[in-house]
């Protein structure tokens, strides 16, 4: 039984209190909180946290292998396309080992940036000749193991990619090379091993298995409903990249006529444990479709400005019913207060206007429906019954100095996070993992093993 006690604390409804007790109970990793009392002294006992405390910040939308490319891909020009294949050039190389190591530095610095709750978009599942392992989730496993090795939550989103894609034409594209590493074949075969796999982890407390449909450009039509059909009958999370690009959308209605929101739509696909991810390039048809199915939608701005993916109706989709999520999927940045202000600062440049996304809504989509879209509807809420996930902001530092602490989202970056607690048990303090020490050297030599000079992507 450990108490915490907070020079402040972000309570529901998004209510900043002074002098907060935080009781919580259970073994480390796995407390929850029991207790949380405002305006009171801090007691001899209880561990202090200085600044600002939040509820744990949830990222729904993570690749842990493209951290590789951050910071090496922006010589050249090119678009999300050319990109692309600098980052299948950099899948090519991982194998169960090297997977490990890279997340588990990644999942390190999510730590030490807030990050409690991971959901790990995951479709890099067989060998480099595309066979399977002996173990067919060993690549899956590599990641369980890190983020157990980093005490970071992990849902394993495990994803189901089946083809190449979709010509401009419509025509279905055969898998490519690396993309056979992505493939079980059929979504059959997909359930089959993710069946297994939810079997092997099901001993670790702080991992969870969540389904994915890589995209429409990925799995035909006739099989998105057995992966809808397979998460809901789990009741688990299902997720999917959805209109990224415009081409996906042109390729898409070339096929079959309609949207690719309308194609989820009409396969069973929507529902509320559905989290669609990017949503940026969509029809008032497509808003109000997915606003009416009640979906998370997992905004990733920095990727998205990174890729220049373009800017998704942020707005239009919450008003429209859709809940708002975010991700940091390619980590160009690591940093989800970042992710969270900067849905509302793309929105004001996209509508010239400011306040589509006051500061609590920004904090509960980084907190509470962050984690629910993840399937862990307790996290997120520093409230009797939550896990004991804490994130300590300094309000002292030169970013953060002077802000009113209702408005921290606006002011902090991951830099200011000062502790990390996950389940009760003190992850990060000042930058350094608990267990792991410095991060920036693990990220270091991890990076260094899998760049390569292809990383660069030419010109289109
Ligand atoms: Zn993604």
């Amino acid at each position: 039984m450990t108490r915490y006690w907070c020079a402040s604390a972000w309570l529901p409804e998004a209510r900043v209190a002074p002098s907060v007790l935080i009781d919580t109970d259970g073994s480390p990793g796995q407390a929850v909180i029991t207790g949380v009392t405002p305006g009171v002294p801090r007691p001899p006992d209880a561990v202090r946290l200085d600044g600002l405390v939040l509820p744990g910040f949830a990222d729904v939308h993570s690749h842990a292998f493209h951290r590789v490319l951050r910071g090496r891909t922006h010589a050249g020009g090119g678009t999300f396309w050319t990109w692309r294949e600098a980052m299948y050039a950099v899948a090519a190389r991982l194998d169960p080992d090297s997977y490990r190591l890279l997340a588990r530095a990644v999942f390190a610095e999510m730590v030490v940036s807030g990050i409690t709750g991971v959901g790990e978009f995951h479709y890099l599942h067989h060998g480099r000749d595309g066979h399977p392992y002996p173990d067919p989730n060993a690549m899956g496993r590599s990641l369980v193991e890190a983020a157990v090795d980093t005490g970071i939550r992990l849902t394993l989103v495990d994803t189901c990619y089946l083809r190449g894609g979709l010509a401009a034409d419509g025509t279905a594209v055969p898998l490519a090379d690396v993309q056979h590493r992505f493939s079980d074949g059929d979504a059959q075969r997909w359930s089959r091993r993710v069946d297994q796999l939810a079997a092997q982890v099901s001993g670790q407390a702080s991992v969870r298995v969540g389904a994915a449909i890589h995209s429409v450009r990925a799995v035909p039509p006739e099989q998105l409903a057995t992966v809808a059909a397979w998460a809901r009958e789990r009741q688990v999370p299902l997720h999917v990249h959805l209109s990224e690009q415009p081409t996906e959308n042109t390729a898409t209605r070339a096929a079959y006529g309609v949207s690719p929101t309308a194609l989820l739509a009409r396969a069973g696909v929507l529902a509320p444990s559905t989290t669609v991810v990017h949503a940026t390039h969509l029809d008032e048809l497509d808003v109000a479709t997915l606003g009416a199915a009640g979906v998370s939608v997992a905004m990733c701005p920095t990727t998205e400005r990174d890729l220049a993916d373009g800017i998704g109706p942020a707005g239009r989709l919450v008003r429209a019913g859709a809940r708002l999520v975010l991700g940091s999927d390619s980590h160009a940045v690591i940093d989800l207060l970042e992710e969270a202000r900067g849905v509302e600062l793309d929105e004001r440049l996209a509508t010239g206007s400011r306040g589509s996304f006051a500061p609590g809504p920004l904090v509960t989509a980084l907190t509470a429906d962050g984690h629910r879209a993840l399937g862990w509807p307790d996290a997120g809420r520093l409230a009797p019954g939550a896990p004991a996930d804490l994130v300590a902001i300094r309000m002292d530092s030169v970013r953060t100095a002077g802000a009113d602490p209702s408005q921290v989202v606006f002011a902090a970056t991951a830099a200011d996070v000062h502790t990390v607690v996950v389940g009760g048990r003190e992850l990060a303090r000042d930058g350094r993992h608990r267990v792991l020490g410095e991060v920036g050297p693990l990220l270091a030599q991890a990076v260094h093993e899998l760049a390569g000079p292809a990383d660069q992507p030419g010109a289109p």
